[in-house]
């Protein structure tokens, strides 16, 4: 019932590495070709877990902006916002917190998880528990019906349907649903409120999959309805009352690749990673002391890339051929493992060449950072506030 829109958003918790190119911003760059894209550093977000060192946060929150623009996020296409710029997340936040039950905020996997692996930290706080809700809002308010997430993110997401559905249930039943429903389907001319009755009717009392499917469509098309009708139209075709908050879908994405310098998944939590724009000499010096095939203590014993971290990197960015020359050269000690990490070097240095490029430009001249990220503000401000007036009318707060 709304337009295709996909909402992603980032924590400014520390500099971006190559882990979050290949898992997040490449996957931003196809998105933005096809959709209309908010990314929003997730700053509030950053404080339920950080909220003991503040002084992180404008600094990581400048640089992952860049970043970003850097990896390729092009402002033409996509809106780029911070979260706390938008003060209306905090009120929706607010707002969805009445009704939220507690029981499944607690119930949400990564809340347990989370505190038992930040040990360090004290989790057991309103903000940790709510964060579940915080994102609910983020998605929300924008109406954003694409959420790009991983598996392990699933769950937030089906939290955040269950929120809006639940919100529509309570609050979308508004006094004189039926009447005015009828006064906007008058206002679709009479062969479509005809066409739409009929639709109707062969929904609710035949269970006509094709009927609703159709009759949803017919709605989109229509341009001159007001938002507060769409959502009754919506919501009295399948017999409930005003939609006001869309159900999100998951546009589920590939778990990065991108294995750090141990094997494992590059994570800073690890102390793994290559930063995304790591100076040549750091990426040169951390790729030749890679740790390798433990059997290869000798230039002149044999490999096996299988138990190799450097393999991983191969496998990522090399070319059959070169793969082959390793697979030969190390099962046969041909080469040696400096050898074997130099088209490894050479990759991730042409990889991040361009990036590097495109970061000058914003580090010489802030000013154009800041302007783009304002005017992100600006438009999110408008697009927030379209779906706020909806909700605050639900609740009986438009006073003014
Ligand atoms: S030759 Fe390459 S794949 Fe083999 S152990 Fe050395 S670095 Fe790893």
């Amino acid at each position: 019932m709304f337009a295709d829109r996909v909402l992603s958003g980032m924590r400014p918790t520390g500099s971006l590495h190559l882990g979050h190119y290949h898992g997040v911003l490449k996957n931003w760059l196809t998105l933005q070709q096809k959709y209309e894209c908010l990314f929003f550093v997730a700053d509030w977000h950053a404080l339920t877990t950080h909220y003991d060192a503040p002084e992180i946060i404008e600094q990581n929150t400048w640089n992952m902006v860049i970043d970003w623009l850097a990896a390729g996020v092009d402002p033409s296409q996509a809106t780029l916002f911070i979260q706390s710029k938008v003060p209306a997340h905090a009120e929706l936040y607010l707002l969805l917190s009445m009704i939220t039950p507690l029981g499944w905020l607690e119930r949400v996997p990564t809340y347990k998880d989370q505190q038992e692996k930040l040990t360090e930290k004290d989790l057991s706080t309103y903000g940790f528990l709510g964060y579940p809700l915080l994102q609910s809002a983020d998605i929300l308010i924008y109406r954003a019906n694409l959420v790009p997430v991983g598996e392990d993110q699933a769950p937030h997401l089906e939290f955040t349907r269950e929120i809006s559905r639940r919100f529509n249930h309570i609050f979308g039943k508004e006094p004189g649903f039926e009447e005015k429903a009828s006064q906007a389907i008058k206002k679709l001319g009479s062969k479509k409120s005809r066409l739409y009755r009929e639709l109707r009717n062969r929904y609710q009392e035949h269970g006509d999959e094709n009927a609703l499917a159709e009759a949803r469509s017919l709605l989109e098309e229509q341009q001159n309805l007001n938002t507060g009708d769409r959502e009754r139209l919506f919501g009295y075709l399948e017999g409930g009352g005003r939609i006001i908050l869309s159900e999100p879908e998951t546009l589920l994405t590939k778990a990065s690749k991108m294995p750090g310098l141990d094997g494992q998944k590059m994570s800073k939590s690890y102390g793994n990673t290559i930063g995304l724009r790591e100076d040549a000499d750091s990426v040169r010096k951390k790729i030749r002391t890679m740790p390798t095939d433990p059997a290869r203590i000798r230039r002149s014993d044999p490999g096996d890339p299988a138990k190799c971290p450097v393999w991983q990197f191969h496998l990522l960015y090399s070319p059959d051929e070169v793969r082959d020359w390793v697979q030969q050269g190390c099962t046969t000690a041909g080469i040696g493992c400096l050898e074997c990490k130099q088209p490894v070097i050479e990759s991730i240095l042409a990889e991040q060449a361009p990036i590097l490029e495109r970061a000058r430009m914003y580090e010489e001249d802030p000013a154009l950072m800041r302007n783009i990220v304002a005017d992100g503000c600006e438009k999110a401000n408008r697009l927030a506030e379209e779906t706020m007036r909806d909700v605050r009318e639900a609740l009986g707060l438009s006073y003014l």
